[in-house]
């Protein structure tokens, strides 16, 4: 439009300028004259402004130009980030310090690629804290920071740092994963509820998990019946329950033995019947053992109950079955030290048992199904790898 516009006024100048010489102008000035038609300094500051006009757009040989060193410029700007992160994966020191020399040449100072740079380079508490203090760069620098706090330990600096992402960046599924993670470490379980029902809302944990994690926490904290009610198949809850509800405890603790007994079961269970006749007693056992005859803790049983009500014969019998198929531990032993002791008085066979007992491996009740951990009570954390919920009593 411009264009023609211009076209058309210098074609009705031109004509003008040839047929007529009365619009003429005199211009006065340092002492020249000049003649010149109004309609050529028409023309001419309007040619004046195309130029300009011209030269602002980015296109024309200006534009070209200038697109050209832009380029360039770019291109050196990646060439120089393509060579620090291979320099930074290399773990070159000496390059990287010459790099960081260097990047002030593409980079401004106070710009987010300068302070990006600086953490990339040399990572260290003070290069991320600049990080968090800008806009562009804040969550690259708690996620660094938070880092430094994993490894320390410090659990309360973490906390502080998630709180802080999760304020802003609610929608990053990290923050959540991690605040979790954190506040089982910290003891936070009211806390963790809340990051719970988080996750659950942005579909991160399925509902079995859910109903797992909701069920623990409740577990820990005392709210035992609605922990059973929502997860009534974890061993750890149902032994919470069963001591909590003693009239229910055999049948609870039967349901528990078919699945996955363990010694605390036994325990719970021989309360309820520890006052009964032994004929009683006898038959409530046998009750459980029935549920899972093939398990290694239905013998143990076996051999304690003999043991409680003084039935020596049985009790060694069921004892050497044991070490026939199973390795002699601590426990073991010293059973064994006492049925020779009490049952039969040998009580130089009894000294080579507890002998024994000092050096056999010592069989802690509870290991963590995912290192292996093992531990005498039940704990909603492994303490060797952090798991949450795996520790299950053997
Ligand atoms: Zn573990």
């Amino acid at each position: 439009m411009i264009k023609f516009i211009f076209i058309l006024i210098s074609i009705f100048t031109v004509g003008f300028f040839i047929v007529k010489d009365t619009w003429m102008v005199t211009l006065q000035g340092f002492g020249y004259e000049l003649k010149a038609s109004v309609l050529i300094l028409i023309v001419g500051a309007f040619l004046l402004f195309y130029l300009i006009h011209l030269l602002k757009k980015p296109f024309g040989w200006w534009g070209r130009c200038q697109n050209w060193f832009a380029k360039r410029k770019q291109d050196q700007k990646e060439a120089f980030l393509l060579l620090a992160l291979k320099t930074v994966l290399d773990k070159n020191s000496e390059s990287v310090k010459q790099l960081l020399k260097q990047k002030n040449k593409f980079f401004d100072r106070k710009s987010d690629e300068n302070y990006i740079l600086e953490a990339l380079f040399n990572p260290t508490p003070h290069t991320f804290e600049q990080l968090i203090h800008r806009e562009n760069t804040e969550l690259a620098g708690i996620k660094g920071l938070l880092d430094y706090a994993q490894e320390d330990g410090n659990w309360t600096e973490a906390g502080r740092l998630l709180q802080k992402a999760a304020e802003k960046y609610e929608k990053e599924p990290w923050v959540w994963d991690s605040l979790w993670t954190v506040q089982i470490l910290q003891n936070d379980w009211y806390e963790a509820l809340n990051t719970l029902e988080r996750l659950k809302a942005q579909g991160q944990v399925d509902k079995a998990e859910y109903a797992k994690r909701k069920s623990l926490l409740l577990l820990k904290l005392g709210r035992v019946a609605e922990a059973y009610k929502l997860n009534p198949d974890n061993q750890a809850i149902i032994l919470a329950y069963a001591r909590s509800e003693p009239q229910k405890a055999d049948k609870l603790i039967r349901h528990l033995w078919s699945k996955e007994p363990c010694m605390d079961a036994f325990n719970i269970y021989w309360q309820t019947i520890a006052t009964e006749k032994p004929s009683k007693q006898t038959k409530a056992i046998d009750k459980l053992v029935r549920e899972n005859p093939k398990h290694r803790l239905s013998l143990w049983v076996l051999i304690e109950t003999a043991i409680k009500q003084e039935s020596w014969g049985p009790a060694k019998g069921y004892l050497s079955d044991y070490l026939a198929m199973y390795p002699l531990t601590t426990q073991i032993a010293h059973l064994m030290a006492e049925v020779e002791r009490q049952g039969w008085h040998h009580l130089e066979e009894a000294q080579k048992w507890e002998l024994k007992a000092l050096e056999a491996p010592s069989e802690k009740g509870w290991i963590c199904s995912s290192c292996g951990h093992r531990t005498d009570t039940w704990e909603i954390v492994c303490p060797a790898c952090n798991a949450f919920g795996e520790v299950i009593g053997k």
